[in-house]
């Protein structure tokens, strides 16, 4: 049914890169062998999935939505997917993207743009924008999408599901193409706040393969999730409603606020002094790891070779030109910049403080409050071209990055729907590794 539903809906919506549909029906086949011969099934057994182009899948293309990967099909499975082949899940196809993770509207992609399902001359929102249409259309009951800045929120977000970021190390990056790598983090796109504890509760967990991934005794995700929430702290940092936030988006986050205080939390105003810079310290951060993290893509090894060189500089300089969107050599030319020895203190150094202040930031407020509460974008689903300049796109991102900066956890759920039957939401934050409580009041709010 899935599958058909993909055929129908895929030439309005192109959330999609590869459908793997022979491969989709013979684990479904294998499940329902394992459930005649009465063997124990695992948790998402049958369960249609589609998984981000930047996660590795053993022997099926994992392109990042890139020409330089557009015929790359990995020889190991990531750690998330073994994860998932381990709880019999169906894998259907890989979500388009913004190319390499970089953009918030999926406008990047090699492969064309996705439309919102919701209005299709509308962005899904980015990086994970595919991830997010796909199971808005119907054609996935799940995904898998990557955060680096808000890449699964702010998409959720502009398709109406839930979208989670968890805490930086619950989720192992082994296989997860590197964008900014002491930023991302692998989360899910789901319908409901208990499905999203579901999928984390599967894919999270102590990784070898990851040396960033968390020691510790994982929790059992979604445990005392619909407890009530009275007496639950909910802070309201005052930054965030000072931005330009749209009308509509502003009154369902008052309401958003409102529903709280009935359901007898303590709800109260307070301050992020540092969120003014999280914004350009962010674009520095994962400017200067992606320039980096992409320096592997050389045309030698795999993905995309130029065919225009004479000798071994103009093979790598082509390539690079050729196999790279505008976006992303934007993004390499300024993480060079600021790696760059006359500028590496003035900038890359700097954002790196930065950095450290708004996470003090964000732990005072941890020692006060359970969770915080904010929009999960100033805006809803904007027009296909309708941001002009890079500056506007980023902006987009104002709510999401201080999250990903500060390590911490946040959750983006749906709130409202505009005058126009555009979906809106909001994000509930919380300190590092405590996910559940954030599920708690996810699962109150919805
Ligand atoms: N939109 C942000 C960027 O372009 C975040 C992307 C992401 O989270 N992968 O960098």
């Amino acid at each position: 049914a899935y599958l058909d539903r993909i055929e129908k809906v895929e030439p309005k919506v192109n959330a999609l890169v590869t459908t793997c549909a022979e491969d989709a029906l013979e684990s479904a086949r294998h499940v329902d062998e394992k459930r005649a011969k009465g063997e124990a099934l695992g948790r998402l057994a049958g369960i249609p999935t589609i998984i981000k182009d930047n996660m590795c899948t053993k022997g099926i293309l994992s392109t990042a939505s890139s020409k330089m990967l557009y015929n790359y099909k990995p020889v190991y499975d990531a750690t998330v997917i073994e994860k998932l082949k381990a709880q019999d899940y169906v894998l259907l196809a890989k979500a388009n993207m913004d190319e390499f993770a970089m953009g918030s509207s999926t406008e990047t992609s090699y492969f064309g743009v996705t439309k919102n399902p919701w209005d299709t001359s509308r962005v899904p929102g980015g990086s994970s924008g595919g991830s997010a249409a796909c199971v808005a259309a119907d054609e996935s009951v799940f995904s898998l999408g990557s955060d680096t800045g808000g890449s699964v929120r702010q998409p959720a977000a502009f398709c109406g599901v839930v979208g989670l970021k968890p805490t930086y190390g619950t989720v192992s990056r082994f296989g997860l193409m590197a964008f900014a790598s002491s930023l991302d983090q692998i989360g899910p796109l789901t319908k409901t706040v208990e499905d999203s504890a579901l999928v984390l509760d599967v894919i999270s967990g102590n990784d070898k393969k990851d040396s960033t991934s968390a020691i510790m005794e994982y929790p059992h995700y979604g445990e005392g999730m619909k407890k009530d929430i009275k007496g639950l702290k909910v802070g309201i940092p005052k930054e965030y409603l000072e931005q330009e936030i749209d009308p509509e988006v502003r009154q369902s986050y008052l309401d958003a606020i409102k529903l709280f205080e009935d359901m007898g939390a303590i709800v109260e105003e307070t301050s992020l002094p540092t969120f003014d810079y999280a914004l350009s310290a962010y674009y520095v951060i994962a400017s200067a790891e992606v320039a980096s993290n992409l320096s592997r893509f050389d045309g030698i090894r795999y993905g995309y070779r130029t065919e225009h060189y004479s000798d071994l500089k103009e093979m790598y300089k082509n390539t690079r030109s050729e196999g790279f969107g505008d976006e992303t050599k934007r993004r390499i030319m300024l993480g060079n910049y600021v790696l760059s020895s006359g500028y590496y203190d003035a900038y890359y150094l700097k954002a790196l403080k930065v950095k450290t202040l708004i996470k003090n930031d964000f732990d005072r407020l941890f020692s006060e409050y359970d969770i915080l509460l904010s929009p999960t974008a100033p805006t809803p689903a904007f027009k296909i071209g309708a941001k002009a300049t890079p500056l506007e796109m980023y902006v987009n991102d104002l709510f999401t990055v201080p999250v990903n900066i500060a390590g911490v956890t946040a959750i983006s759920v749906p709130s409202g729907v505009t005058g126009e039957g555009l979906p809106v939401s909001v994000q509930m934050i919380a300190k590092a590794f405590d996910e559940n409580t954030m599920f708690r009041a996810a699962w109150n709010f919805e």
